[in-house]
């Protein structure tokens, strides 16, 4: 739209994309409204928009995925995560975070203890997973509904937005009651209709790569969520399947750059399901702080050989809290303030 253009204008063209049987969805700056149109290229006529009071230019998007694309949304776009009874963490643009906490919710006391130890450290959202996603269904799976209400207790008591995985559509109303931010985790990605799901919530979603997902995919996955219309998504890179059998998952630290050229999401790295060691986790959270991604989720356990899960990558808290020092050295360097 023109800038300046009024709210009358804006809302006629919002009518007549809706009217050609399209979707409207509003991008408003500081001085221009950007509205996005999906819907099929050959119902909406672009002339006809064109031709609107208040419109400045109609601009087709080449890319796959639309709303989440820089040609949409030319400022980073900058996620708000938790409020209630603990502070807004902001994620994106100027403002790096660092999410930390146990790979699962084992006990209450566990939780509290590390909880407490990566809030000290400077880490401002607490991760923990309620519902495992493990690759053998004997594993330990996690403790659910139980595990979720320690997560909102210590989350709210010790001032920290808290995160966690939803694997199933049936869960969504659950997670989204107890967690500040829902996590899909990597062999997630690409399940469409759990995407659709968290789509249609109010809470911001931090989504992992899949195992062996391009960073197309990835977009394409993201585009399910905004376009139900929930505009807060997080990427998470977070290592994918190569021939390289030495780490865990391969990260791929070049798809930091070129998500921040496609796309206007926050992106932040995950380096302890990567390496899978708890040895390389500090030089690839730093190498990935380097590149530009706006945090890093971590894991961290006080007595790694009794974890229940992941016990080799997870960082020691001394060792967690040097590591947030570099973070914040590094965050520094690259014009980015760490929450
Ligand atoms: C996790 O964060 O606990 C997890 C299972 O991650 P991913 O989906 O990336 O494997
Ligand atoms: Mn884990």
């Amino acid at each position: 739209m023109n800038q300046n253009a009024p709210e009358a204008c804006i809302e006629r063209v919002v009518a007549e994309i809706e009217r050609m049987g399209g979707r409207a969805h509003l991008s408003r700056g500081q001085f221009r409204t950007i509205i996005g149109v999906v819907g099929e290229e050959t119902t909406i006529d672009q002339n006809h928009l064109a031709s609107l009071d208040g419109v400045e230019k109609v601009v087709p998007i080449m890319k796959p995925y639309k709303l989440g694309s820089r040609e949409f949304h030319e400022e980073d776009t900058v996620v708000p995560v938790g409020g209630g009874k603990t502070p807004v963490v902001m994620i994106g643009g100027p403002h790096a975070a660092c999410i930390a906490g146990p790979c699962t919710v084992e006990n209450e006391q566990m939780l509290y203890r590390i909880a407490r130890e990566v809030r000290a450290a400077g880490a401002t959202v607490l991760r923990g997973g309620a519902f495992k996603p493990r690759t053998s269904p004997y594993s330990f799976q996690g403790l659910g509904l139980t595990a979720l209400q320690w997560m909102r207790a210590c989350g709210d008591e010790l001032g920290m937005p808290i995160v966690t995985e939803v694997m199933d559509t049936r869960q969504v109303e659950l997670v989204e009651r107890y967690a500040d931010m829902f996590q899909i985790g990597a062999r997630n990605m690409q399940n469409f209709d759990l995407l659709r799901e968290v789509g249609r919530t109010s809470k911001p979603v931090l989504l992992k790569r899949g195992l062996a997902a391009t960073v197309k995919d990835w977009l394409l996955s993201a585009e399910y969520v905004l376009s139900q219309g929930n505009r807060n998504v997080i990427l998470c890179e977070r290592g994918i399947k190569t021939f390289e059998d030495s780490v865990r998952f391969t990260l791929d630290i070049t798809s930091i750059p070129v998500v921040r050229e496609w796309s206007h999401l926050p992106v932040i790295i995950d380096p302890s399901h990567s390496t899978g060691r708890r040895e390389w986790v500090p030089a690839v959270a730093a190498a990935g702080m380097a590149a530009g991604a706006h945090g890093v989720i971590v894991e961290v356990h006080y007595c790694p050989a009794e974890a229940l899960c992941d016990g080799p990558q997870a960082l020691l808290p001394e060792k967690f809290a040097e590591l947030m020092g570099q973070i914040r050295a590094i965050a520094a360097l690259v014009g980015k303030t760490l929450a």
